[in-house]
């Protein structure tokens, strides 16, 4: 196996912002694995609770480490030797896709039926930042418009409190008022314990589905007295990050938001869902400024997610490839080999 790597600077249209802090323009990296004439692509979004802040660090870490993987070893071998040797999650994600994607190939099938899995049938939702109302205002319509998505993921948690997380939510009810989407909330750990309980019985009564994220997660520990009299689901995303978790909050928490950068790639995806199923729990995939090449990896997943939240690529001017394409709202991945993403110009 051959080793390549790229680095593309991705522009976002809209900055995201959310409860701690703003995600602009990015360098992500794209990882290629060649052998007997297929390749295999996979994609590293760089991030400070991913384990790895740039794309040239990736780069180095998987230059390093890639000749060291044995001829013939499998995805699952190769996964776990990264894992033990501590390669951060983010940049195993790349690789653990590149793989995935080889082998899809090499059978000749798409990731999704490789995995014996359908194509998904949830629909996505599509991002909205912590906004002052006005700009709520002008972005919703546009967003929804564009896109066609039939969910709307609204995130709360502003740091002005929540009063400001209530007047922005009112913003958006009323802009998204035409389109009749789902609704749902990422307060991304913003609120305190009592802020949490306050604003779940607040919109349980004005169309939220659910509440991802609710408290910090440093704050783990109250997520016990949360969920006791919560007027809606709880999901959690940055307390989750690999199936070893899951024990933990099994009781606490309604759902698991997983995503491939956060969880080390699709290998430690599968482990995931079966753990949640194994304790009872839905489950939802996320992203975190991922191209159009990590979304079709996810979307070869979506059969398995009762939630989905697959957007980043819809916020990009200059997505670098293709793949995984909106169908009534729902992200599809493509009928060819692999996990159906490429970059344009490349191959
Ligand atoms: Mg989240």
């Amino acid at each position: 196996m051959n080793f390549s790597f790229k680095k593309i600077r991705l522009e976002q249209i809209y900055p995201l912002r959310i409860s701690r802090g703003l995600k602009e323009d990015c360098d992500n990296l794209f990882v290629f694995v060649e052998k007997n004439g297929l390749t295999g692509v996979g994609e590293m979004v760089p991030g400070s609770l991913t384990g790895c802040e740039s794309a040239d660090e990736g780069e180095k870490i998987l230059a390093e480490f890639t000749p060291t993987i044995r001829q013939g070893a499998s995805v699952h071998e190769i996964y776990h030797q990264a894992r033990t040797e501590g390669i951060p999650p983010c940049v195993l994600a790349a690789l653990d896709m590149a793989l995935w994607d080889l082998l899809a190939k090499e059978s000749r099938q798409p990731l999704y039926k490789l995995l014996g899995l359908a194509k998904p049938s949830a629909p996505t939702s599509v991002t909205i930042g912590v906004n002052p109302p006005e700009v709520i205002r002008e972005q919703v319509p546009e967003m929804l418009s564009r896109t066609g998505c039939l969910n709307l993921k609204v995130k709360l948690g502003s740091p002005q409190g929540i009063d400001a997380d209530k007047e922005s939510y009112l913003a958006v009810l009323k802009a998204a008022e035409k389109f009749h989407v789902g609704i749902r909330i990422d307060a991304n750990g913003g609120w305190s314990l009592e802020d949490a309980k306050q604003m779940m019985k607040w919109l349980q009564t004005r169309k939220t589905e659910y509440v991802e994220q609710p408290l910090h997660h440093d704050c783990d520990d109250q997520l016990p007295e949360l969920f006791k009299n919560r007027a809606l689901p709880i999901f959690v995303d940055e307390s989750c990050r690999f199936s070893s978790d899951i024990p933990k909050w099994a009781d606490s928490v309604d759902g698991i938001n997983l995503k491939l950068m956060k969880c080390g790639g699709i290998t430690e995806a599968l482990r995931i869902v079966a753990t949640a199923r194994a304790f009872g729990l839905q489950t939802m995939i996320g992203c975190m400024g991922e191209s159009l090449i990590a979304i079709s990896a996810g979307a070869a997943l979506g059969h398995l997610f009762d939630f989905i939240d697959l957007d980043s690529h819809l916020n990009f001017r200059n997505d670098p490839a293709e793949g995984a394409v909106l169908t009534q709202g729902i992200v599809t991945p493509p009928g060819r080999p692999g996990h159906g993403g490429r970059l344009l110009n490349d191959e």
